[in-house]
């Protein structure tokens, strides 16, 4: 286990830098551009691509990390460029977490390089769990992965929503509900891999904030994969619910184990918008002047900048000791994983209000990026858990009671 330290070390200061020169030279200057386009920003993903920063290699060495810091650090500097385009570069991480968590290492090695191709050929995966009818409560999907022992193939059919990179991703992994009585835990995932006929995109939603990144329904009609596409293996899966079916207990739920482990790094992605505002929001606040002072002078608006870099920096903290918690072993015994999304989350929507509020009209239009990171910063309170549901995950851990 290696001791929780504040301090970066040479090569994670070195890496947050050169992620930071990427965000600020190659991401910035064209976060605008794309945000009103709404489309997915290809030539920023094969600009990450080409230096090495949108790639397996890059993303298992920040993994790797022992301290668990150098995947938060890299999440919060690309997401201080631009949450929308830094989630079109990163969007794949989940389905590659999904098959890292769920998967052999057979499965790991042939689908997970899938995900990011190379740097010519540049490819995008997704993750989905989501449904209609399944937000928060992921017990209750109804897309259905039904076994064909003659072909040993699965059939999947459903609709899944709102997935980032859905329907244009070349892999999809997918949540399914194998054994529908079972909720939960009659759920396994699927990788579809490119090409592969029954998988369509549906519909493609226009949103509020992060319009960079692409987010549509996925549609599957008798979508068939070979067996060696259920992530873990048939073996693993009949072991696992014939134990459920005996009332034993399961320790894994496919969707959870992903979520789990990725909280921390959505909390880091919120910080660095909440900083890109408070930054933007104390220059600005030092050189606009009212009443022949800078606006800063008011204890009103310096206050406001006190409490924004506090919530950072104690949003930060929280991540950092959660993405260590997850990286040395440490059970999340509080729900820490889900502490630090929810207040890291809501700090960013907190903070990107204030700085409208401190840019004045200068803040509520899009010639100003302070708007934009408004918007952006509202969906780290919806995606991968709602701050309700982030709150019923630490009630729970604290009080041992099944709260509602
Ligand atoms: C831009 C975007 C990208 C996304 N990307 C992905 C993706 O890549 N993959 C994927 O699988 N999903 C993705 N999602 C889906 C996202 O995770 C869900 O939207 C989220 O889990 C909430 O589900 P829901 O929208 O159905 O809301 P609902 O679950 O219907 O919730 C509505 C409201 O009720 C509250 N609520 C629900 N249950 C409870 C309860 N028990 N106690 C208290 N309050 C409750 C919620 O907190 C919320 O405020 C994405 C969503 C968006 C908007």
């Amino acid at each position: 286990m290696v001791e929780f330290s504040l301090d970066l070390n040479e090569d994670q200061i070195q890496i947050q830098k050169w992620v930071h020169e990427f965000a600020e030279s190659v991401i910035r200057p064209v976060a605008h551009e794309w945000d009103e386009r709404e489309e997915t920003p290809w030539p920023v993903i094969q600009e990450a691509a080409k230096v090495g920063l949108y790639s397996f290699d890059f993303l298992a060495s920040c993994f790797a990390d022992p301290t668990g810091l150098q995947m938060p650090v890299v999440m919060e500097e690309m997401t201080w460029g631009d949450a929308g385009i830094a989630l079109a570069i990163f969007g794949s991480t989940l389905a590659v977490a999904g098959i890292f968590t769920n998967g052999t290492p057979e499965q790991q090695g042939e689908f997970i390089p899938q995900c990011f191709g190379t740097p010519d050929d540049v490819k995008i995966a997704a993750f989905g769990v989501s449904e209609p009818d399944a937000g928060s409560d992921v017990s209750s999907l109804k897309s259905r992965a039904v076994y064909d022992e003659a072909k040993d193939e699965w059939v999947l059919n459903g609709t899944k929503t709102w997935i980032t990179n859905g329907g244009i991703a070349n892999t999809h992994v997918l949540v399914m509900s194998v054994a529908p009585e079972l909720g939960s835990r009659g759920q396994a995932s699927f990788v579809v891999p490119e090409g592969t006929p029954g998988i369509s995109q549906g519909q493609k939603f226009k949103k509020m904030g992060i319009r960079a990144s692409h987010t549509a329904e996925v549609v599957l009609e008798d979508c068939r994969v070979p067996s060696r596409c259920l992530l873990g293996g048939k073996e693993k899966l009949d072991e696992r619910l014939a134990r459920v079916r005996e009332g034993k207990k399961s320790s894994t739920q496919a969707a959870m184990a992903t979520f789990e482990a990725s909280r921390p790094l959505v909390g880091a992605q919120a910080v660095g918008i909440a900083r890109a505002a408070y930054e933007y929001s104390l220059e600005y606040a030092k050189e606009r002047k009212q009443f022949n002072r800078a606006i800063i002078e008011n204890q009103a608006i310096a206050f406001k900048l006190a409490d924004m870099k506090t919530q950072i920096d104690a949003a930060r903290l929280l991540v950092w000791r959660a993405a260590w918690m997850a990286r040395n072993g440490r059970r999340f015994e509080s729900g820490e994983g889900s502490m630090s999304k929810l207040f890291a989350g809501e700090t960013a929507v907190r903070v990107t209000e204030e700085a409208i509020q401190i840019l004045g009209g200068y803040g509520y239009v899009r010639e100003y990026p302070v708007e934009r990171w408004h918007r952006d910063s509202k969906i780290f309170t919806i995606f991968e858990g709602t701050s309700e549901i982030q709150r019923l995950v630490i009630s729970r851990a604290i009080s041992g009671l099944h709260i509602n």
